[in-house]
């Protein structure tokens, strides 16, 4: 740290995104990115604003907007796109926190919730997940703090249903609600019909995962008008143009094909199934997943080790060196072909201790 950084930053703790080491092809199993690429219509459109480069984008993003928007059921003063939905999350704790409006997330959950928190001063609780690891709703009701869910939650990948989360939205009238829904192209449902019945709802959803374009950035938030009101407030006052031209490009053309995305979905479900079988059958306890991973543990190894030995074997899951999680694995779903490989090393580690 040098002399001049700030000392309202001195206890910043930053995310620690997952590894992409360079010392070898490892398959990776360990950031939820998609093992698809982008619909072939994407190299083009982004090819396509290469030559403009020169110009600054459209700062209110008005194509894209309305596509999704459209797509989603809204009206286009109702969405704010970001630059990931790290960054709406980001814009939400701005916007939406400060020391009379704590903000209130699970023990467990997607770490840039804490971190967001810290670098914005705002106070926060860690309300802690049941046993089975499932968020009880009664725990956020009349909870008087903004609060904050991945629904499905990671690295659980368990969700709540829409009813339950409709209670919470509900019970907490002078506080805004965000559901963060990173996840729900894999079998979850999804909240955006609420926005349009509770002003305090904000739903945040990512190209990252389900639309295989977490290379570009791309993530947007929905709720009330007042709320993305707020929302391009903080943008507008950080980062106007928080949304660069091939990105844009990429996103509107990936939502042309959007049949195909849905159709990788699918794929990644039916894997997400069968490998979930597989490792079921070697012995592993895991979670009821509807998210493009799966969360699991075996009793024969605690987490680290059998994270340590896929990597030596060349393929890459995610380790969290948590209390309460350290016994398991995140492993992202992939191709059948890397499930295949991924279920077939663990058989012989586990045969190998
Ligand atoms: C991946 C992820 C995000 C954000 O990803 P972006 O790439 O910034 O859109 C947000 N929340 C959760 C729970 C995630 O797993």
């Amino acid at each position: 740290m040098s002399r001049f950084f700030s000392q309202k930053y001195q206890n910043l703790i930053p995310y620690t995104p997952g590894e992409q080491p360079r010392d070898m092809q490892y398959i990776k199993l360990n950031t939820n990115e998609s093992p698809f690429p982008p619909p072939k219509a994407v190299e083009q459109a982004v090819a396509g604003e290469a030559g403009l480069l020169q110009l600054y984008p459209d700062p209110t993003n008005r194509t894209l907007t309305a596509k999704v928007a459209e797509l989603a059921g809204v009206s286009p003063d109702e969405v704010l796109l970001t630059n990931g939905s790290d960054e709406v999350l980001n814009f939400a704790f701005m916007a939406f926190c400060d020391r009379e409006h704590p903000a209130a997330f699970p023990d467990i959950t997607y770490g840039f919730y804490s971190v967001f928190a810290e670098i914005n001063g705002v106070p926060y609780t860690e309300i802690p997940l049941k046993a089975d690891f499932s968020i009880d709703p009664a725990d956020y009701l009349r909870c008087g703090k903004t609060i904050f869910i991945a629904n499905p939650n990671a690295p659980t990948g368990l969700a709540l249903s829409v009813a339950q989360i409709e209670q919470i939205v509900q019970q907490n009238p002078d506080n805004v609600v965000v559901i963060d829904e990173a996840y729900v192209d894999f079998g979850a449902e999804s909240c955006v019909p609420l926005t349009a019945r509770y002003e305090n709802l904000l739903v945040t959803q990512t190209f990252s995962k389900s639309r295989s374009m977490a290379g570009a950035r791309l993530g947007f938030g929905i709720g009330s008008k007042e709320l993305i009101r707020d929302l391009n407030t903080i943008k507008y006052s950080t980062n106007p143009y928080n949304i660069n031209r091939m990105t844009a490009a990429a996103g509107l053309a990936t939502l042309e094909q959007n049949a195909e995305a849905m159709n990788n979905c699918r794929t990644i479900c039916e894997n997400r199934t069968e490998t979930m079988q597989a490792l079921k059958a070697l012995g592993f306890t895991v979670t009821d997943s509807h998210t493009n991973f799966v969360f699991a543990k075996h009793p024969a190894m605690d987490g680290k080790t059998l994270y340590q030995k896929l990597k030596a074997r060349g393929i890459l899951v995610r380790h969290f060196d948590k209390p309460r999680i350290a016994d398991y694995n995140r492993i992202t779903i992939g191709t059948a072909e890397q499930m295949q490989t991924l279920v077939q090393t663990i058989r012989e580690i586990l045969e190998e201790c």
